[in-house]
This record gives structure tokens, C-alpha cells and sequence, in this order.
């Protein structure tokens, strides 16, 4: 049964008029513009001061009108603005972080996927219940550091591209830890790193159906983190903390990766196993998220986050995946997005994919 995720209210400025997509300029926003304009949409770039110049430089990316603010803080003061322009704000993790998770909610301009996810990611403990509800494997949590039984990774909520996390072999190690803010203590598992491009389309009625649509596995990478990924050329964990040493994760790019074929059925079980709960808990969540999480050595895949709209990891794949290679030619998830506010539009379901 198809859930309607806008009033018609929110839906009034596109009424009898071709949408224009904007985005927030950062991020993902050129493979956004991209897919936007090989689907045929005008594109318009928000952007915080001038134009960022880099545009000039990637002709087929570059939006057809920039709108420029003062502060992101500002972008829910052109709401009036965006909706004359018939705009569909298409978010992506930038974009809400600089916004800020609450006031991204409250801007008044229609919205691809549903924004009632926002309140789920954007809290750990809430995203933790809700991966819970859903099945999925997770690593282990410690409420105090006297049940710790092997290596952890300290995370400070809110810990900005992972800077404030910090590890520890065993429980001896934190034994002086003084915690300086909220955090969570979690088992730190050994495996490799997988971030995984989902697409959940509920208006596809083919494919390999979850809830009331399908299901599409877009591409995959790798983040390069810093300073952790090269640390081991430093030697071990206390020599490196004498010297002052502290491991990092900042994002600092991203590689391609594939999985072993035959880990593709767990991939898809875990990633339907999220969309199914989404859709009991907050009527669903629709098109790109990320399933980020460890394969172990022993093949268990424990999810340690998920991002509920376009990762930067997609970067990688503007002209395709060896994933999306197999579901249509040159498709990037910019574009897919594209595609998908096109079927609503000539289906009449824009409700069920906008917010
Ligand atoms: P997060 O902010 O949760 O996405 O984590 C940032 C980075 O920390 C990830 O990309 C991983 O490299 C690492 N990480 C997070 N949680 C764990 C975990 N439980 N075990 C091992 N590494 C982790």
C-alpha cells in the first residue's frame, strides 16, 4: 500500500509545472546536477557566499543558476524563493549538517525521501534502536568500561568525520579514561570495511522487492580515513601515543570496492532488513542510504552506521558501478534520484518520494 509521505500543502509549488532540483553545493552536489540535467531537470546550486569557482570547470555538472546566503543557517530564509522556482530540495549529508538536522526538517519546500528520518540518524541511540528493531548485527555496545573484553572504539557523540574517537586494546587501557562528554563505548571489530550504495525505490514495482517497492544496489567504496589507514607504517599503538600519536578517522576520500559475490544475499538481507523497520517505524525511507559496516574474518557483517541519503562514496560512480552497470547503462545515484522524482512526477506519486 503506497504511503503518502507530503500533504498536498507542501506539494502546492510544483503543482502543473516541471520541478527545478537543488541542491546545496558540496559533496555530491556535482553528480546531483549531473544526473538532474541527463534527466532533463533544471538545476539550481545553493551555495553559502560566491559561487564556488570549481563549477566552471565541470561544464556538464554545473547548475543552471546558483542562489547564493550568507550562512547555511540562512537557507530556510529562501524557502519562499525555492518554492516560486518550483524547487525539490535534494539533501545530502553536507547539506543537513550544515543546516542542522532540526531546522533542515522545518524548511518549507518539498523535500526528496522522507525527512521524519532525520530525527531516527541523527541521534545513536535512536539509529541503534532502530537497527535493532530491524535485526541487524551490530557491534557489541559497553554501558561501563568494567564489562570491556576486548579492543573498543570510544565515540563521542557528535564526534565531527570521527575526530574525538579514540581506541583502546582492552579495559586496562581505559582505565584513566575521563569522559569529557556523552559517548559510547563500542566493541572495535577486526574485518574490512564496507560502504554499501542502496536505493529504495517504493514506486518500483519490479526487481527485488522489500516492503511495497524494490531495492537497488547502486555501488560500493571504501572512506580513506586519516590518519588511521596509515598508521600502521608508524608502528605499534603506545609507541605512537609517546609520541603524541592519537588515531584520527577523518574522511579524507574514497576508494571503489566490490564484495565477494557470494556475500551479496547478506548485503541485500541486512539492507532490506533496515528499509521493512523504516517502513514501521516512520513510514519508510526512500531512495540512496548507506549500510556501513565490517565484514569479519568469520563472514559476520556487523553494521556500525547508516546514512539515509547520497554518501559521498557515490562520487566514485558518476558513469556507473559494477553494481549499477547491471541495473541500467551510466547509472550514477545522482541520477537515479533524477529519475526516480521523474516517475513520480509523470505517475502522479511525487507524495510518496518528497517530504
Ligand atoms: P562512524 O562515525 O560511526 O561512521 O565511524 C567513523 C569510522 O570509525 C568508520 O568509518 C570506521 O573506520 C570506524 N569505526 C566506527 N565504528 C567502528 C567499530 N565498531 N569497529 C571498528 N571501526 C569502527
Amino acid at each position: 500500500m503506497a504511503v503518502a509521505l507530503a500533504s498536498t500543502d507542501r506539494l502546492a509549488s510544483l503543482a502543473g509545472r516541471r520541478p527545478t532540483l537543488a541542491t546545496l553545493c558540496s559533496h555530491s552536489s556535482l553528480q546531483i546536477f549531473h544526473g538532474a540535467r541527463t534527466e532533463g531537470f533544471a538545476t539550481l546550486g545553493l551555495c553559502i557566499g560566491a559561487p564556488p569557482r570549481f563549477y566552471d570547470a565541470f561544464p556538464l555538472a554545473r547548475p543552471d543558476r546558483f542562489l547564493s546566503v550568507p550562512t547555511a543557517k540562512d537557507l530556510p530564509s529562501v524557502a519562499e524563493r525555492l518554492r516560486s522556482d518550483g524547487a525539490i530540495i535534494v539533501p545530502h549529508g553536507s547539506f543537513v549538517e550544515y543546516v542542522g538536522a532540526d531546522r533542515f526538517a522545518e524548511i518549507d519546500v518539498p523535500v526528496f525521501g522522507n525527512r521524519a528520518v532525520l530525527a531516527w540518524e541523527s541521534d545513536r541511540r535512536k539509529e541503534r534502536d532502530w537497527l535493532d528493531i530491524a535485526g541487524v548485527p551490530m557491534p557489541k555496545r559497553y554501558e561501563e568500561p568494567s564489562e570491556i573484553d576486548g579492543p573498543v572504539i570510544v565515540k563521542y557523540y557528535g564526534a565531527k568525520g570521527g575526530k574525538g574517537f579514540f581506541l583502546a586494546k582492552n579495559r586496562e587501557a581505559l582505565a584513566d579514561f575521563r569522559p569529557t562528554g556523552p559517548y559510547v563505548i563500542q566493541e572495535y571489530v577486526l574485518g574490512t570495511r564496507y560502504y554499501m550504495h542502496f536505493f529504495y525505490s517504493p514506486l518500483s514495482d519490479r526487481g527485488y522487492r522489500v516492503g511495497h517497492g524494490s531495492l537497488e544496489l547502486l555501488g560500493m567504496d571504501r572512506r580513506d580515513e586519516a590518519n588511521i589507514d596509515e598508521l600502521y607504517k608508524l608502528g605499534a599503538q603506545e609507541e605512537l601515543l609517546k609520541a603524541g600519536i592519537r588515531p584520527t578517522f577523518v574522511v579524507t576520500g574514497n576508494v571503489p570496492v566490490v564484495l565477494r559475490e557470494s556475500l551479496l544475499p547478506k548485503a541485500f538481507d541486512v539492507a532490506a532488513r533496515i528499509v521493512e523497520s523504516s517502513i514501521d517505524l516512520f513510514g519508510g525511507m526512500v531512495g540512496p542510504f548507506c549500510v556501513e559496516g565490517i565484514m569479519t574474518e568469520d563472514l559476520e557483517f556487523k553494521v556500525f552506521e547508516i546514512s539515509t541519503r547520497i554518501v559521498a562514496g557515490t562520487n566514485l560512480f558518476i558513469s556507473g558501478s559494477p553494481y549499477s552497470d547491471l541495473v541500467a547503462p551510466a547509472l550514477s545515484t545522482g541520477r537515479r534520484i533524477a529519475q526516480e522524482i521523474h516517475r513520480g512526477e509523470t505517475e502522479g506519486r511525487l507524495a510518496e518520494i518528497l517530504s
